[in-house]
């Protein structure tokens, strides 16, 4: 599955908030087929009324969510990229996640100490990006000059590779990211990709106010969003106290608490489904009346992948997709409904799911 790891430096808010979304997943845990295998690993559920208007269309008996992995990756301190234990573990951990969620502290609160005695958000990113490019630096300073060699004695691999980590090194020379690189072609896609640079890494600004910020944001999340537009990254506001508060509450409690605080919606769903689209990830549902299913494949995908999700045998003897879009199936109150509309799609191997699409897949065993 796909892995969001949740970064940022000591006391901003890092293990409240990986808590919160551990604890909700918690109190529905009855729901969930997986549990939690490592202790910094949660899955989270990935919230979709969708899900909730098919169940009740198809009478379903079970709902259940496709879900999310948040990782809580610890113990960044500046210097990490130059250092051994804990620093190169730190980044070992950050090279397996797919995306990178990073908190930033945008509350002030004077009995809550920063590492460097000072909230600022904007210092704080950067001293975790500059680790991070310092790590990518040095393993591309090695790197890069065996790919030239080898490209240069005709290897075409290295070639490509040699290209477009070549472009990267003079990137992070410069002191940017690596994801500004475009890789071009399939060859350059696959060195970048197998590169597993950590700049390369998609990133969700979280930024972490107090209790009484949680709506609106201020002064520094705005600060922040500015960066992130700058940057072409996606931010949101959170108050990770409040996630916490919420994460114990009944679900009937919820809703006023929220809307108390002038809130639609909580801080981990907006969390949580930006995490999905940072990864371009997108759902397709199963729906009968045993159970209301969302299940999670990569924007792209096509139907045997979406097949191989629920089981390997109905990738392996694929025989067709019955379709139906979200809208069609809402509309039309369900599978019989769309069927008699002709809104029911025999689709092939090379169909590629589109979000939202009820999937009944006809396979050989
Ligand atoms: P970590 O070191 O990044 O994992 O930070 P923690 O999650 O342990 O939080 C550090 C301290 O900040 C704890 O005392 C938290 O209770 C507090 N804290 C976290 N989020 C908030 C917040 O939104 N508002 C306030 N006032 N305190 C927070």
């Amino acid at each position: 599955g796909f892995r969001c790891g949740i970064v940022g430096l000591p006391n901003v808010g890092k293990s409240t908030l990986f808590n919160a979304l551990t604890e909700t997943q918690a109190a529905q845990a009855a729901n969930y087929p997986f549990c939690t295998i490592e202790p910094n690993v949660g899955q989270v559920a990935v919230p979709d009324d969708r899900l909730d208007k098919l169940a009740a269309i198809a009478a379903s008996a079970k709902i259940i969510p496709t879900q999310l992995a948040f990782v809580d990756i610890a113990g960044l301190v500046r210097g990490a990229s130059k250092g051994e234990g804990l620093g190169n573990q730190f980044l070992g951990n950050i090279r397996e996640v797919d995306a990178i969620v990073h908190v930033l502290r945008c509350f002030e609160n004077d009995d809550i100490q920063h590492v460097d005695n000072k909230v600022d958000p904007i210092a704080d990113a950067e001293t975790v990006e500059t680790e991070l490019m310092l790590a990518d630096l040095e393993s591309l300073e090695k790197r890069v000059p065996n790919l030239v060699k080898k490209a240069q004695q005709g290897d075409k691999e290295a070639k490509a590779a040699a290209g477009v980590l070549g472009r990267a090194l003079d990137l992070l020379r410069d002191g940017k990211p690596a994801r500004l690189v475009a890789p071009e072609g399939e060859d350059e896609t696959r060195a970048f990709e197998q590169a597993q640079l950590l700049t390369a890494k998609p990133v969700l600004y979280v930024c972490n106010v107090n209790e009484d910020e949680a709506a609106a944001g201020n002064a520094l999340s705005e600060k922040v969003f500015d960066k992130a537009a700058a940057e072409g990254a996606v931010a949101v506001v959170v108050s990770a106290a409040i996630e916490a508060e919420i994460a114990t509450m009944a679900a009937e409690e919820r809703g006023e608490f929220l809307a108390e605080l002038g809130l639609e919606e909580t801080g981990l769903a907006r969390v949580i489904r930006a995490g999905y689209d940072l990864l371009h990830l997108i759902t397709f549902f199963t729906v009968g009346p045993k159970e209301a299913r969302a299940w999670t494949v990569e924007v792209g995908s096509r139907a045997p992948q979406a097949a191989g999700e629920i089981h390997s045998d109905f990738e392996r003897g694929f025989i067709r997709a019955e379709t139906i879009a979200y809208a069609d199936y809402v509309a039309l109150n369900g599978e019989a409904g769309a069927r008699d509309a002709g809104k029911l799609r025999q689709e092939g191997k090379d169909y590629v799911v589109q979000d939202g699409d009820v999937l009944h897949f006809k396979f050989n065993v």
